[in-house]
């Protein structure tokens, strides 16, 4: 019973993010709802969600994984270098990149990086 409560916990900081979340940030949050929930718990939870397909693994180059819901489509991610967080972006960019001749790609995957609109100077 505990451990379906915490994993609701973890799921509800997913839901209420919108965003992609590092383990850090879901302990952060998932513990203000549910007292006294540790770190161990955290990881155990997160790998569980990912065994149900709940949650899928978002890999930002040079920093620890970091989770989202899964089954959304095709998108892309914005890395604030200001505040550390991961945003989703909506569709896909237009990338265009030259293959070699007789090269075919099945997917790309792309992170932006810069400054979020929290922590651009203008909105201050
Ligand atoms: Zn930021
Ligand atoms: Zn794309």
């Amino acid at each position: 019973m505990r451990n379906t409560r915490q994993k609701q916990a973890i799921r509800d900081a997913f839901e209420r993010a919108g965003r992609p979340l590092s383990t850090e940030e879901v302990h952060g949050d998932a513990a203000r709802a549910s007292r006294g929930l540790g770190m161990a718990t955290v990881y155990r939870s997160i790998r569980s969600l990912l065994d149900d397909g709940w949650l899928s693994v978002v890999e930002v180059p040079g920093r620890s994984p970091l989770y989202e819901i899964a089954g959304k489509g095709h998108h892309h991610h914005f890395s604030c270098t200001a505040c550390a967080r991961v945003y989703e972006l909506e569709g896909c960019a237009s990338v265009s990149a030259e293959l070699p001749r007789g090269f075919t790609a099945s997917g790309h995957e792309l992170t932006f990086y810069g400054v979020c609109a929290a922590c651009s100077p203008k909105a201050r």
